[in-house]
């Protein structure tokens, strides 16, 4: 897993997009490929209210990732500094064996340029000392850009306090 960690507060995510419109706009993407997407849950009534969640989804950045070692080019890498995973576009060749190999579906294809574009954090950005583009433009300050053992200590805490303040 790559050193950082991209943290949603579901309770503060309001659906609006702005994460992925800013990713699009970052990444000159046309219609098609999104890099990071907001999945909606289905509605239900939770003490006669309705209730629905809006998961962000962008790469994981996975320790081993899939992607990259189904790519037969070389292409998809992982960075030795910080473990971001990105595609080396000299390289790709559009074969799609990517697409096939991330379980969830992260890598895209962009119809204008016949490559996969994917998730990378912004690590130019990054590399400027700024955050990604989503999380920069979140309206709610729902997403974060925190280490991976930060995410855990944040995960912990919010099982605990969503699950007691349902017992009082
Ligand atoms: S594209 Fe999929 S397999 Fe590759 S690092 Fe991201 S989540 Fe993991
Ligand atoms: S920008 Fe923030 S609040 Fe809006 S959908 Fe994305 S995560 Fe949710």
């Amino acid at each position: 897993m790559s050193i950082y960690y991209i943290y949603q507060d579901h309770n503060r995510c309001i659906g609006c997009y702005a994460c992925e419109i800013h990713c699009k706009t970052k990444n000159e993407l046309p219609v098609g490929p999104r890099l990071c997407r907001i999945i909606e849950t289905e509605i239900k009534l939770i003490g006669g209210l309705p209730r629905q969640r809006f998961v962000f989804m962008p790469c994981f950045h996975c320790e081993d990732p899939w992607c990259v070692k189904a790519c037969p080019t070389g292409a998809m890498q992982k960075r030795s500094k910080d473990g971001i995973v990105f595609v080396e576009h000299s390289l790709c060749v559009g074969c799609k064996s990517c697409i096939t190999a991330c379980p969830w579906g992260v890598p895209q294809w962009n119809p204008e340029i016949g490559k996969i574009v994917k998730c990378d954090y912004c690590k130019d950005r990054i590399d400027r000392g700024l955050e990604p583009a989503c999380v920069t433009k979140c309206t709610t300050k729902a997403l974060r850009f925190i280490s991976a053992s930060e995410a855990s200590r944040l995960k912990r805490e919010s099982f605990v306090k969503e699950t007691y303040a349902s017992l009082y």
